[in-house]
């Protein structure tokens, strides 16, 4: 089989793509509250988008991530799922899943299992439902539950992300780890990354990363005195470091940007909804794949943009956060979805 290799001899074989910039949400650390979102004639339609797929999984990516943006609010999304499940059932890929806020799993948690969705990426701060609609300004906590409830009985596993933030969540987080315990998901904790100006309308920075960020290794630290966390040598061709908690037997995820640099490990690509690919989640080298797609109806082209592209992934990014810091790079998460 042939392999996508980047000059650093790692192998690329995990594609996450963000099928829109849209959302129903409006999380003070990922979006301004009035955002200009992409004209809809610039997106990649449906079929563009299985097509892209389809040459990288041709090109030895086995596992796909749809997300956002929030994935579940593109129209026909589920059209897309349901394309590149075919890929599952041929043996080509390995995994099919997505990151969502939650708030449309009611509606499709079984359309998504039939697709051949095993596992969903939920994301979630907070179990309190005011300071929920604090952090995500237009979202509220009941539709969040019930999504989650559809998705457990549609046999889909859950792995809830959580960013943790000082001064917001950071008193919840042992009711997290708790929480899920008894619920049968996963957890991962993100710390909070420089993505995207976020101002408010003087053009001040109004995102309040900076006062929010907390390292996950201090976290980690003290979940250690109420739990046993033993690391394991699982990977979910992710960028977290995961813990066994020994007393509830859930995965704990930690993922580190910012204190611990994951990148020597890095598999992924990733896709805008408008066709650039992105080959670090903190640098800015990218590859218009738009042009080249519309440009021929063969595969040939685009496949070796890809190669050429694969040809530029940086070694790491090099995030930092504090006083001097202006965002690392100057696109939102939602661009290319996180
Ligand atoms: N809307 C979906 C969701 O919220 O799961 C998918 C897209 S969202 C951009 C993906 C993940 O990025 C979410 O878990 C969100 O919490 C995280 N995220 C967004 N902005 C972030 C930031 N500045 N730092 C760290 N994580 C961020
Ligand atoms: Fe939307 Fe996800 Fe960003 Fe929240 S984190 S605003 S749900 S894209």
């Amino acid at each position: 089989m042939y392999l996508m290799q980047d000059p650093f001899g790692r192998t690329v074989d995990y594609l996450r793509v963000s099928v829109t910039d849209r959302c129903d949400f409006r999380c003070v650390y990922c979006m301004s509250e009035d955002m200009t979102f992409l004209p809809k004639k610039d997106l990649l339609t449906l079929e563009e988008m299985d097509r892209l797929c389809t040459v990288f999984v041709n090109k030895g990516v086995r596992k796909l991530r749809l997300t956002g943006g929030e994935p579940l609010v593109r129209k026909n999304v589920m059209w897309l799922f349901e394309r590149l499940g075919r890929h599952l059932d041929s043996g080509a890929l390995d995994e099919l899943t997505l990151t969502t806020n939650g708030s449309q799993l009611s509606r499709f948690a079984d359309d998504l299992a039939r697709a051949g969705v095993r596992r969903v990426n939920v994301s979630l701060d907070t179990l309190k439902p005011e300071l929920f609609a604090d952090i995500t300004r237009w979202g509220r906590l009941t539709q969040v539950m019930e999504g989650l409830k559809a998705a457990k009985e549609a046999g889909l596993k859950v792995k809830i992300n959580t960013v943790a933030l000082k001064g917001v969540n950071d008193d919840e987080l042992e009711t997290l780890v708790a929480w899920c315990a008894d619920e049968g998901f996963d957890l991962t904790f993100i710390e909070v990354m420089p993505m995207g100006a976020i101002m408010d309308d003087t053009g001040a920075d109004d995102s309040g990363r900076e006062g929010q960020f907390m390292s996950l290794e201090d976290v980690r630290l003290r979940l250690s005195q109420r739990w046993t966390l033993a690391e394991t040598s699982y990977r979910s061709a992710g960028p977290a470091r995961y813990f066994m908690v020994g007393e509830t037997g859930q995965r704990l995820g930690f993922i580190t940007p910012l204190s611990h640099n994951f990148c020597e490990l890095c598999n992924r690509v990733r896709l805008t909804c408008t066709g650039m690919l992105y080959m670090c989640l903190g640098q800015d080298d990218s590859m218009d794949l738009r042009a080249v797609l519309r440009g021929s109806e063969s595969d040939a082209k685009l496949s070796s943009a890809i190669d050429q592209a694969i040809l530029k992934k940086p070694k790491g990014h090099d995030f930092l956060i504090g006083r001097d810091a202006d965002a690392a790079v100057a696109r939102h998460m939602s661009v290319t979805g996180g």
